[in-house]
């Protein structure tokens, strides 16, 4: 059994108000992956790469336990690039640049070995072939959490709704929740979200928390307060693979099981956002992430 996480492994350059970087590495497969092997150990990538990518990158993800069978390295090409800037409030940003390079015609591979699939993460990717990957997949997963952005939706929308059908968990942010429904209440935006296919919808609030929603019942959980927030960028993806680690890891899939999963997502975001890129949850203990929950335990824990 294993949990493939599909995505985007990247270049990043990211300026945020205490400093900038130059191309580091990135990507929503990068930080769903690393995050999700701090819970599950069969952590396995589909994505691709340009021949720019150092093999001393790949290696830090096979560090972490992560089989990288399925990411593709093309000769002679570049590597998926994205840059942004954020503003004061850390929250907000500007997507400043979007080479998809080895994206533009990313034809998914998915290796033999990656068929006992039972856990799916559709990181944030062309909607087209996060489609793609789960038609690929002989047997259908157990679980199929997919992830996407504002950038999909203004150009592939009718795309992204076709594959929003075939999954169980989204993961959006409040301002996608919003631009996907046509709703500004996040109740109604969730209302009919949940009637485009997903089971469940987790609306993730940057600062201010995330949002679990399934039919019947809503479940929130808040953002750890930090005093330094370094760089935001990759967190909602590190949340994503926290989340389906975690899942992964208890086994079954139900409200409450997913109520404690939010809290583990959120735990690895809050890590995330400590240092610049990936460089935090690349170093990671047991005995931190534990503790990390239990401060947001106490953080909403009251007796009546
Ligand atoms: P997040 O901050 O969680 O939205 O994730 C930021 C990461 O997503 C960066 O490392 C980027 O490389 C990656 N990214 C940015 N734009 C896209 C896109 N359009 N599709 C897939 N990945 C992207």
């Amino acid at each position: 059994m294993s949990l493939v996480v599909i995505g985007t492994v990247a270049f990043d350059a990211i300026e945020t108000p205490f400093g900038k970087t130059d191309k580091i590495v990135g990507g929503s497969a990068s930080y769903a992956g690393l995050s999700a092997s701090y819970f599950y150990d069969k952590v396995k990538i589909v994505a691709v790469v340009g021949d720019d990518f150092h093999q001393s990158e790949i290696d830090d993800f096979n560090a972490h336990g992560i089989n990288t069978e399925g990411l593709q390295v093309k000769k002679g090409e570049k590597s998926f690039f994205w840059a942004g800037k954020y503003h004061n409030d850390m929250n907000s940003r500007d997507t400043l640049v979007t080479d998809l390079n080895v994206l533009a015609d990313f034809d998914p591979i998915i290796p033999d070995s990656y068929q006992d699939c039972e856990y799916l993460m559709l990181g944030n990717l062309t909607p087209q072939v996060q489609q793609t990957v789960i038609r690929r997949l002989a047997k259908r997963p157990k679980l199929i959490v997919m992830d996407t952005m504002n950038f999909w939706m203004n150009i592939a929308l009718d795309d992204l709704l076709d594959t929003l059908k075939m999954v169980d968990v989204l993961t959006i942010n409040d301002e996608e929740a919003r631009q996907l429904s046509g709703e500004y209440s996040l109740v109604k935006a969730a209302a009919k979200i949940l009637t485009m296919g997903p089971k469940y919808l987790v609306i993730k609030k940057g600062e201010h928390g995330a949002l679990l929603f399934d039919k019947d019942s809503v479940f929130a959980t808040p953002a750890l307060p930090l005093a330094e927030v370094f760089d935001p960028t990759g967190a909602g993806d590190t949340f994503a693979g926290g989340f389906i680690g975690y899942l992964a890891k208890v086994g079954s899939i139900n409200f409450n099981n997913m109520k404690n999963a939010l809290i583990y997502g959120s735990a690895l975001a809050s890590f995330c956002v400590e240092k610049f890129g990936p460089e935090r949850i690349k170093n990671l203990t047991q005995e931190e992430i534990a503790e990390r929950v239990q401060q947001f335990v106490k953080l909403s824990k009251f007796e009546l």
